[in-house]
């Protein structure tokens, strides 16, 4: 089967063509600018990056450019619509309501929207992208793939906030975690590379990107993981605060003389790597700069890499133990030195990481020494193919 995957933000669009069957993307691409100017980036597989300049509207023109780049004659890769046999939607926020992927109908359209006060940036922008595919695409089947869907096996006791009840039964306030789709995916092809069976085994993933998270999965459920109620939480991030103590922001916005609304910008936006070292979010950047001299670009690193060590920790309690943790995305995927100062604090553990294993980029590979006694991993992250996936096997149901 032929499946268009979208990821649909509140001004841009991803997507990917995947063939079911090879499991490989035969085009891929992005909509910029939609609703500004507009751009689409189209990348036929094996062949180089185009760059369109095209009025963008609205999603609909966004969707519209989408389908008459994959048919055109040249740079396409089907010759009609008709060869897309059905569409798999990333959407951020699922709630309480969504414990995997569903069909979409209009009953599941106005559960989404319900969400959307908890996913504010996210929900409403996945919805109109959903809607543009309906209108463009009418009869082709369509999935909803959630991020928080696959955190919903943890316990009561995980995603609790010690507040007030009340907030809990009135508004859902509680954890839900973000990066599902990614957490599901590499935990299940870490036990696959590691040799354990996933139904019985305990796997941290270390999701490190510019948004980044860590999970706790047991026995192929996520018992816990450190984004909250909003992606906020947790990790130290390229420009999130992740956890801190909440009273700073009373502290800050009276010194300051700012708003919520002003508070909540700096601790998503100016924060993280970005805000402790003032260089960037981006961590070659903060590599390059350290490797210079700047003291706050190592600092920098040094809590991003002291943070995350710690939670590995924590999920090694609620675990009881681990087999195996798996680093992934952009950081996790590609920066063998972070991977090894995160390792570097897991000695008790009796993590032992192969330097010459760890000096990967990008690809799958086992890291650990065979002396280790937990194995390590790096494991690229492939959320388009997870949803892929499901689509495929709702539709065929
Ligand atoms: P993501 O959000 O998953 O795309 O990850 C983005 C982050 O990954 C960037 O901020 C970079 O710091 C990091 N990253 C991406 N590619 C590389 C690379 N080749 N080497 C080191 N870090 C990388």
């Amino acid at each position: 089967m032929k499946i268009l995957v979208i990821n649909c933000g509140s001004s841009s669009l991803k997507y990917q063509l995947i063939d079911s069957t090879t499991e490989k993307a035969m085009a891929v691409g992005l909509c910029e600018r939609i609703g500004i100017d507009g751009r689409l980036v189209h990348t036929k597989a094996g062949e180089e990056k185009l760059t369109f300049e095209k009025p963008l509207p609205n999603h609909e023109a966004a969707v519209q450019a989408v389908l008459t780049a994959l048919t055109d004659q040249g740079h396409g890769v089907i010759s009609a619509l008709s060869e897309i046999e059905a569409v798999g939607h990333r959407v951020v926020h699922g709630g309480e309501r969504f414990v995997g992927s569903v069909v979409i109908d209009d009953e599941v359209i106005a559960a989404i929207r319900e969400c959307n006060d908890l996913a504010p940036l996210h929900n409403p922008a996945n919805l109109i992208g959903i809607d543009a595919c309906r209108k463009l695409m009418p009869g082709v089947p369509m999935v909803a793939v959630f991020d928080t869907a696959f955190h919903q096996t943890m316990p009561k006791k995980a995603y609790t906030y010690a507040l007030p009840y009340e907030y809990y039964d009135k508004y859902k306030v509680r954890r839900y975690g973000f990066h599902g789709t990614s957490h599901s995916y590499v935990s299940r092809r870490a036990a696959e590379i590691a040799g354990l069976d996933y139904e019985n085994s305990k796997i941290i993933v270390c999701h490190l990107g510019n948004g980044a998270s860590i999970s706790a999965v047991l026995n192929g459920k996520s018992i816990d993981t450190s984004m909250g109620l909003t992606p906020l939480e947790g990790l130290v991030m390229g420009t999130r605060s992740g956890d801190i103590d909440p009273a700073i922001i009373e502290f800050i916005a009276k010194k300051e003389g700012k708003s919520l609304d002003e508070i909540m910008n700096l601790l998503n936006k100016k924060s993280g790597v970005y805000g402790l070292s003032g260089v960037s979010s981006d961590f070659r950047d903060l590599e390059a700069a350290a490797m210079q001299g700047n003291e706050r670009a190592k600092e920098a690193t040094e809590v991003f890499v002291y943070r995350t060590a710690k939670y590995v920790g924590a999920y090694v309690a609620a675990m009881n133990g681990v087999d195996a943790i798996a680093f992934t995305a952009g950081l996790g995927e590609n920066d063998r030195k972070i991977r090894a100062q995160i390792c570097s604090y897991l000695g008790y553990l009796g993590v032992e990481v192969d330097a010459v294993r760890n000096d990967v980029r990008g690809k799958e590979a086992v890291i650990s020494a065979d002396a280790s006694k937990v194995k390590v991993l790096a494991v690229p992250t492939n959320e388009e193919l997870a949803i892929a996936r499901d689509t495929v096997a709702l539709v065929q149901k």
